[in-house]
């Protein structure tokens, strides 16, 4: 087709530029949709209640087969038309279909269902969590600048953070991130991001996000929050006043322990940008992925609300039990910040830790005793999952690193299912008969 370089432009649209989303002078509109293409509207979901929109936003059902579902868009390209060039030459190439690392139908279905569980104005699906983090931390910072974080973050952000970002000639302090005096006083004139997770590993500490975002209007910082423990369920981060939320959707979005995905959400102004960024690292969707990402989270309600029961029933029954020297969950009491978690979220997860008396021998032999739960790091999934952070995501520390970051001798970090809580709960009880016969609960 012939493109037609007389039609008028729209507002905010300077000729002869090659604009990008970034600088475009026009409102923003929520999205990209695929209301955009073909003209039909989901607002009708936006009041309803997260399980209703876990099943139905962002669902494209083919108008011409009647087939009900999205489709797999396994294409990597889209046939060029006029509006092809026009949305280019008017940065709107993010809410046109061109090429699917720009954009595909199968990204845009899952995007929306995301962006409406996150209540955002528009989300972004990557090609893992990582992905989502990079692009959305180098999307905001620029050289010189200085980012605040905390120790006791996921392994590949730490090493993001401190290996790639300072050869960038960025900076990063590490600080705790319970102690919002702390992170006040590391805010200097360079400082362009605060970066923390909702809920940490291993031990679940909670951010202060309340905090947090006052401390960022007060200096005019941006916040990205990683919230892929407590998941959209349990928090709703934007609505805190968080800039843009992150998450590895290979865990609790996802649910199925069979994909790696992640997520990005935010308002359009900043999205957009991350877009931008995305498209040069490279770490778009594929559209089958995002086929399994949507089909997943069509049940997240369900599953979530079966997490968070199963976690606070087993963190209450082990805090109980003899064998077991300390709890971590944020839905108990003895926990530190119970007050603040009850104020920030709703519901506290699925992810329990325990410390068990006779240290990492107890813990060794409890992973192997226990039927239920497979011994494999991640989390999330419907089946429980079981882990010991000294030999996995804390494994490159050293044995007084550990202690500083809080990490004792027989922690372990249970991912909890969706199984019946009586079975875990019995499995437990068989797996302690056999450490006490053993002799290793000393
Ligand atoms: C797993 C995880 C990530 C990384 O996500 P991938 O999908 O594995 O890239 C980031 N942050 C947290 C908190 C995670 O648990």
């Amino acid at each position: 087709m012939i493109k037609d370089f007389n039609k008028p432009r729209p507002e905010g649209f300077r000729t002869g530029d090659r604009v990008w989303p970034s600088d475009l002078g026009r409102k923003r509109q929520a999205g990209p949709h695929m209301s955009f293409q073909v003209g039909e509207q989901h607002s009708h979901l936006n009041q309803a209640n997260i399980n209703t929109r876990a099943v139905h936003c962002g669902q494209y059902d083919d108008p011409l087969t009647g087939a009900v579902g999205t489709p797999i868009f396994q294409s990597s390209t889209f046939i060029l038309n006029d509006e092809s060039y026009d949305a280019i030459d008017e940065g709107r190439a993010r809410e046109h279909f061109i090429y699917s690392r720009y954009g595909n139908p199968s990204q845009w279905s899952v995007q929306e269902k995301l962006a409406s569980l996150e209540k955002a104005q528009s989300a972004m699906v990557f090609s893992s969590g990582m992905a989502a983090i990079t692009s959305s931390v180098m999307s905001l910072m620029e050289s010189g600048a200085h980012l605040i974080t905390s120790r006791d973050i996921y392994g590949g952000t730490y090493h993001f953070f401190h290996e790639d970002l300072e050869q960038y000639g960025m900076n990063v302090s590490f600080v705790d991130l319970t102690d919002i005096e702390a992170i006040e006083a590391a805010i200097t004139d360079k400082t362009k991001v605060l970066f923390f997770e909702a809920i940490t590993n291993p031990l679940l500490k909670i951010a202060p996000i309340k905090d947090i975002v006052k401390l960022a209007k007060k200096y005019k910082l941006r916040t990205i929050i990683d919230a892929t423990f407590a998941s959209p369920m349990n928090l709703n981060a934007l609505e805190l006043g968080v800039d843009v939320v992150v998450h590895s959707a290979s865990k609790y979005l996802n649910g199925h322990s069979d994909l790696i995905a992640g997520v990005a959400a935010g308002s359009r102004k900043l999205m957009d940008p991350i877009w931008g960024q995305m498209l040069k690292f490279g770490g778009s969707l594929d559209p089958h992925a995002c086929f399994l990402l949507e089909r997943g989270l069509k049940t997240f309600g369900l599953r979530l609300k079966a997490h968070n029961e199963n976690a606070q029933a087993l963190a209450e029954f082990l805090e109980q039990r003899d064998e077991i020297v300390k709890v971590y969950y944020p839905g108990l009491p003895s926990h530190p910040q119970h007050e603040m978690a009850k104020d920030i979220l709703d519901g506290f997860s699925g992810m329990v830790s325990f410390e068990i008396k006779g240290g990492d021998k107890a813990s060794a032999l409890l992973t192997k005793t226990l039927k239920l739960p497979r011994l494999a790091t991640s989390l999330g999934g419907v089946e429980s999952l079981i882990s010991l952070p000294h030999n996995t995501s804390q494994a490159a520390l050293m044995k007084s690193q550990l202690r500083e970051i809080g990490i004792n001798d027989g922690l372990v970090r249970l991912s909890v299912g969706v199984e019946d809580i009586e079975d875990i709960k019995n499995d437990f009880i068989q797996a302690f008969e056999q450490l006490r016969t053993q002799g290793v609960l000393k």
